[in-house]
């Protein structure tokens, strides 16, 4: 007998910075599959908060590539750019709490800060962020806004490393403050960050499995 779960909502959230491609066609499949297996609801939203890397017309032909397959969405399409009310009252309510400070530094600060502390910079990883602007911005314009990751830690009293059931990689963890640090949520250029607006839109439509490229594990916690 198979495994049916009283409420089952997925989603697959592609990035038109292209066609679907064969990797992102198995993550749509499987995601689909998934909701199906389990009686679910399948859902599409357009990812598309990252404008440089955006082509415009791809959101459209992602829609009709999956509707070629047979792979319909159960509930109107929803695109991250219409959504930024959303994501700025998340963000205010993050501030409200403490747990969100703005940020002042550059790259180029952060990756010389870095170097000071005798950190060396993995190729391909984003510099952790050192801290500089956690207590106070001394004196320098806000570009972006970042999470108190400690902050959030402690106060929910969360066990560090953070884990998670991943069914096909099995149980994962992450300690995110030392790993990944007080990451951005909203960029210098006053772009929504993925990482906020993935969590804001998950939510917001009680999605309760994912389903997802593999090369997004590091993103999870
Ligand atoms: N938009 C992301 C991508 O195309 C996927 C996000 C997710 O599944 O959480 O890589």
């Amino acid at each position: 007998m198979r495994e049916v779960l009283v409420r089952y909502i997925g989603r697959f959230a592609p990035s038109p910075t292209g066609p679907l491609h064969a990797g992102s066609l198995v993550a749509a499949l499987a995601s689909w599959l998934d909701a199906r297996t389990h009686d679910g609801q399948w859902l599409v939203r357009i990812e598309d908060v990252d404008t440089p890397r955006c082509i415009a017309g791809t959101d459209q032909l992602i829609l009709q590539q999956l509707a070629t397959c047979g792979l319909l969405p159960d509930a109107p399409v929803i695109w991250q750019s219409q959504r930024g009310d959303a994501y700025q009252a998340a963000l205010d309510a993050l501030v409200a709490k403490g747990w969100a400070y703005p940020c002042g530094c550059s790259r180029k600060e952060i990756e010389d800060a870095q170097a000071l502390m005798g950190h060396a910079r993995e190729r391909h990883t984003a510099a952790v962020y050192p801290g500089t602007c956690r207590d106070g911005l001394n004196g320098k314009a806000a570009r972006a806004w970042r999470l108190n990751v400690q902050r959030v830690i402690d106060d929910l009293q969360l066990t560090t490393p953070l884990t998670w059931q991943d069914r096909l990689l099995g149980l994962q963890q992450q300690d995110v403050a030392k790993d990944v640090g007080d990451f951005v949520l909203r960029r210098a250029d006053g772009l929504w960050a993925y990482q906020l607006a993935v969590v804001v839109d998950d939510a917001a439509q009680g999605i309760t499995h994912i389903v997802r490229g593999a090369d997004l594990t590091d993103n999870t916690a």
